[in-house]
């Protein structure tokens, strides 16, 4: 099973810990493996490693989930789904984490430290003071079976320390950085069990990834230097190690790693703020190098299409907010209504749209903005127009400037009367009988019009705004503003 090779079926994974929101670094990072297993027809896990009980919630837990779904991110296997290699918590493996470590104690690779905190951390400062790498400097390696016994009759707790073999070459070819190599000597005996039991990061990961008969692991290069630990873990163990893609993390446009400093960084706050996961998925492929994130907008399985882990490039990815906005742009203008209204419903209902307007008309609305909108929290401004009759009367200049204003909006409220409806055609040949009869043209006639019907100087076009309030609304708006000026 966990022997990868081109004919092994492929079992990715993405592993985060609900110690937080689902940050944009780490949701690259899961769609990566999503677009890794659709592309090899392999299967995906997500698999929570929950071991730090201080910092985990179940509500960062169900947030992490809901955001991976709304990017369209589908895992097969995992701990809401179930699957054959589960339990996919890692609270939920602990027994196994132990039973394993035991068994390493029991054949010498591991051993029992009776280690404090306190003075592993005055260690450690010995070590920086005289220029020394820090590490854990083998004290309880070299016990002996007196001074162990004593611990043990004492009762004093204990971690389970792995012993790193000395002088071993550990060498791995990453998919996306090429060959790299280690020396075991820079490694020191790291934790495998930790005094409360618990499992380390390095030993969980490679127990679950060996269990699991995970092929393929995908994560940020900021794990490559655990990269040898786990290597000399499968060393230890027998077992087949897994083949590594280490992708570069996201910074931002300082160069330094992407934080709130640098405006939202959790994917549920790019959705509240109005993005598309279509827009994220595109941008943060296009980060990666997989696809020019200027050119044509790509359909999900275009993407799959052009994943390729080798292709992910080596470079820093440099996450530039207003890019995004504009790709979302770009969505909101190219998606089809019916993903597009998908995506706007929950805000719709905030807004009280959905009483308001059938859907029909909420459409009409919609395709009415799509051109000025960016998030799609700008569709607020434009629903406003239809939903409330504007405070024109502060809109307008100066005496002189009123009364060519109300001439305008005089006559243009005839030249509506007179028309059958008021639907584009109807609205064009009204406006071009009421420019003439009342000699005004240009930016000045439509600037009243637009200021009477929607109490702003910008917005979507009158050609497109008036139809949607039809012929009875608009007259009532003209008068309206006429009996404010
Ligand atoms: N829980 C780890 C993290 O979120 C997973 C690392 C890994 O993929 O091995 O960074």
């Amino acid at each position: 099973m966990n022997n990868p090779d081109n004919k092994t079926p492929t079992r990715a994974r993405f592993a985060p810990s609900p110690t937080g929101s689902l940050h944009i670094g780490n949701a690259r990072t899961a769609l990566f493996n999503d677009l890794f297993a659709k592309k090899t027809r392999g299967t995906l896990i997500l698999r929570l490693e929950d071991t730090d009980l201080e910092r985990s919630s179940a509500a960062f837990e169900r947030e992490i989930l809901e955001s991976l779904k709304w990017l369209g991110i589908a895992w097969n296997e995992g701990p809401d789904r179930g699957g054959p290699a589960g339990p996919y918590r890692q609270t939920e493996r602990e027994k196994t984490y132990r039973e394993m470590a035991e068994a390493l104690v029991e054949k010498g690779m591991a051993y029992r430290c009776y280690c404090t905190e306190e003075s592993l951390e005055e260690r450690r400062k010995a070590q920086l003071a005289k220029g020394l790498p820090p590490g854990y400097d083998g004290r309880c390696r070299h016990l002996s079976p007196e001074e162990r016994a004593d611990f043990e009759r004492r009762g004093v707790p204990f971690t389970l320390r792995f012993r790193v073999p000395a002088e071993e070459s550990v060498a791995f070819t990453d998919a996306i950085h090429g060959d790299i190599r280690f020396m075991s000597d820079s490694i020191t005996d790291f934790i495998l069990i930790r005094s409360n039991g618990m499992a380390s990061y390095n030993w969980a990961v490679v127990v679950d990834d060996s269990a699991m008969g995970v092929t393929h692991v995908i994560r940020g290069d900021d794990h490559i230097s655990n990269t040898p630990k786990q290597l000399l873990l499968y060393r230890a163990l027998g077992r087949t190690p897994p083949r590594y893609a280490h992708h570069p993390l996201i910074l931002g446009l300082d160069g330094k790693r992407l934080s709130k400093r640098h405006g939202a960084t959790a994917v549920s706050q790019f959705r509240r703020e109005g993005y598309l996961p279509q827009a994220i998925v595109f941008y943060l492929v296009g980060l990666g190098g997989i696809v020019p994130s200027d050119g044509p907008l790509l359909r999900p399985e275009e993407i799959v299409k052009a994943f390729d882990l080798s292709g992910i490039s080596k470079g820093a990815a440099i996450f530039d907010h207003k890019k995004l906005l504009w790709i979302n742009g770009r969505f909101i203008r190219e998606l089809p209504m019916a993903t597009l209204y998908h995506h706007l419903s929950p805000f719709l209902k905030n807004w009280g749209v959905m009483n308001a307007f059938d859907q029909e008309k909420q459409e009409a609305i919609i395709a009415c903005g799509r051109d000025n909108a960016q998030l799609l929290t700008d569709f607020k401004v434009i629903f406003d127009i239809f939903l409330t009759k504007p405070d024109a009367g502060s809109a307008f200049a100066g005496e002189g400037e009123k009364d060519i204003s109300r001439g305008i909006l005089e006559i243009f409220a005839e030249s509506c009367q007179e028309t059958e409806t008021l639907d584009e055609q109807g609205y064009i040949s009204a406006a071009k009988a009421a420019m003439k009869r009342s000699n005004q043209r240009g930016k000045r006639f439509f600037m009243t019009l637009r200021r009477a019907l929607t109490g702003m100087e910008h917005g979507p076009e009158l050609t497109n705004i008036i139809p949607i309030l039809g012929k009875e609304e608009v007259v009532s708006r003209l008068n309206h503003a006429l009996e404010q000026l």
